[in-house]
């Protein structure tokens, strides 16, 4: 049986492991579209190498370059549009969703519109629009499965199991690189520090979003979304050594982790197979050379971006959008070194704060939402 797989956001982390992982797969695994933003020299060769039929880049003015580049004559797409016209055009077995931040949103409804299996590492679309998405699935038969390693692990745990018989999930969380930092050190945060995470090699947004905590704030709206827990049934706990991904707690007091090496290409492949698994090109887990595993209870004061995920879970409506699109545009903020790490939480804290909450939100109000969020982190910049 053929397994087309359509690769959005290929050029990336996620993406890039992906392709790693679908080549060593071989036989009947077949890229036959890849989609990028704007970086046509990477996409280029990724297209030179897997010969997709159909490519895509979002960034209009970097699709002459594209072609150029491209040694064969596959179906180049342009524009704002290219990836849903990708899904529309080419038709597949599984989409990875591996677009960073609020520009997946639209592909991935159509994904799930299209009624596609999901490899789904894009949280920002489920934090912005899972009372959306999640009911589209059930209805168009979609199957969404969580990358992210944290959600992988509490998927492969319940594995059918009913959300009745859970007592509470424990995401685990590193800690990122300011674990250990006392309050005072870090009002000297750099954007060089931040981006320094002591256990994931990731794409530069959310390793930024791991050292504010947000990540995990975003991942308690994620868990809320794919597994119908409500926040009070979310733990975080941190754990330094991210070799537990995470855990569920059933209702008989039974407890059970998945463990694993941090190497995003495990959550990948088993997206991809699932409920099959395949040997995997990552290094085997070695008990006997872990020292030890630890954990610890979160520190809400030093990360508060941990308490607006429990918010995001308890208001829904258009605070998930509000959420990720004021994080979204502090994090650049911060990363062009126009504010402060610890302006990125409270930016967004005062955009949720002071939103004309919608409980009921259609796309285009999530859309406006988003809009809106990103302006207000502007004129907090401003003022
Ligand atoms: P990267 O920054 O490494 O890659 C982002 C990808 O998205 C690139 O291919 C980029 O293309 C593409 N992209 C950006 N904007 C657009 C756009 N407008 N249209 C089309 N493509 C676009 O990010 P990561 O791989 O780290 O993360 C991707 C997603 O996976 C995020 O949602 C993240 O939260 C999630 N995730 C990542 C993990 C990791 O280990 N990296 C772990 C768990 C979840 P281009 O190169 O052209 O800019
Ligand atoms: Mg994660």
């Amino acid at each position: 049986m053929s397994k087309r797989v359509i690769i959005l956001g290929s050029t990336g982390s996620i993406g890039s492991s992906a392709i790693d992982v679908i080549s060593r797969m071989g036989d009947p695994w077949e890229i036959v579209g890849l989609a990028a933003g704007s970086r046509a020299a990477e996409l280029a060769d990724q297209a030179n190498r897997f010969r997709p039929r159909v490519v895509a880049i979002s960034e209009a003015e970097a699709a002459p370059a594209l072609t150029r580049l491209l040694e064969y004559a596959p179906t180049v797409l342009a524009g704002d549009d290219a990836m849903v016209r990708l899904l529309d055009e080419q038709a597949c077995e599984c989409v990875v969703c591996a677009v960073v931040g609020s520009s997946g949103l639209k592909a991935t409804i159509r994904a799930v519109e299209l009624g596609r299996r999901i490899a789904l590492a894009n949280k920002e679309a489920l934090v912005m629009a899972g009372a959306l998405i999640m009911p589209l699935a059930a209805r168009t038969g979609a199957t969404i499965i969580p990358v992210d390693s944290e959600h992988s692990a509490i998927f492969q745990i319940l594995h059918g199991r009913r959300a009745s018989e859970v007592h509470k999930v424990y995401l685990t969380a590193s800690g990122g690189p300011f674990r250990t930092w006392s309050d005072e050190t870090m009002n000297e945060i750099t954007v060089q520090d931040a981006l320094q995470h002591p256990t994931w090699k990731m794409g530069p947004k959310i390793t930024i979003d791991s050292a504010t905590m947000m990540n995990k704030a975003m991942e308690i709206v994620e868990a809320h979304w794919l597994f119908g827990l409500e926040a009070d049934r979310i733990e975080v706990v941190i754990h330094p050594e991210s070799i537990v991904h995470s855990m569920v707690e059933f209702c008989d007091g039974s407890m059970i982790a998945q463990l694993g090496t941090p190497d995003m290409r495990t959550p990948i492949q088993y997206a991809l197979t699932f409920p099959d698994r395949l040997a995997c090109p990552t290094p085997r887990l070695d008990l006997l050379k872990l020292r030890q595993l630890s954990f610890h209870p979160r520190d809400d004061r030093r990360f508060p971006a941990l308490r607006l995920g429990y918010e995001v879970v308890r208001r829904g409506g258009t605070s998930g959008a509000v959420l990720n699109g004021a994080n979204e545009a502090a994090v650049t903020l911060f990363r062009e070194g126009v504010i402060h790490y610890r302006d990125i939480t409270r930016y967004t804290e005062q955009a949720l704060n002071q939103h004309n909450f919608n409980a009921a939100p259609a796309l285009e109000d999530l859309l406006a939402a988003d809009r809106w969020a990103r302006e207000e982190v502007a004129r907090c910049t401003a003022c």
